[in-house]
C-alpha cells in the first residue's frame, strides 16, 4: 500500500511578477519567507521507510539554496529560464518539480506556499 511522505523547506527570497499590469503591487519587487513541500509517495521499505528523510534533504537542498536570499527573476534571467523569469508561486512549484523528479522518482507534487493564505501544488499526474 503506498504511503505518503512529505518533507518541508523554507527559503526567504525577492521577487516581482513581471507580466501583472502596472500598478499591480506584485508587479513591484518584494519578498516572501516562502514554504516547499516535497511530497512523495511509494512503498514503505525493508528499513521500514519509503525514503530517507536526510536523503530527501540532501537532494534538495541545493535547489533551495539556489534561491534563498536572492531575487529570483535575476537567476532566471541570467540563466534564460522562463519559470524563474516569471517566478509566480505555480511557476516556482513546477521549477521544483522538474528540477526534482529525475532524483527523486517517488514525487508526486510540489507545494509553494508564499504567504500565509496562498499556496500552489504542482501535480502533473
Ligand atoms: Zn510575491
Amino acid at each position: 500500500m503506498p504511503v505518503k511522505i512529505t518533507k518541508k523547506f523554507s527559503f526567504e527570497s525577492a521577487h516581482y511578477l513581471p507580466l501583472f499590469p502596472e500598478g499591480h503591487k506584485c508587479k513591484r519587487l518584494h519578498g516572501h519567507s516562502f514554504k516547499l513541500e516535497v511530497n512523495l509517495i511509494g512503498e514503505i521499505n525493508e528499513q521500514g521507510v519509503v525514503l530517507d528523510f536526510g536523503d530527501i534533504k540532501k537532494i534538495v537542498s541545493p535547489f533551495v539554496n539556489k534561491l534563498d536570499h536572492y531575487c529570483i527573476n535575476e537567476i532566471g534571467l541570467a540563466e534564460q529560464d522562463p519559470l524563474l523569469s516569471n517566478p509566480t508561486s505555480e511557476n516556482l512549484a513546477k521549477w521544483f518539480y522538474l528540477q526534482l523528479k529525475p532524483l527523486l522518482p517517488l514525487l508526486e507534487n510540489i507545494r509553494i506556499q508564499e504567504t500565509c493564505t496562498s499556496s500552489c501544488t504542482y501535480s502533473p499526474n
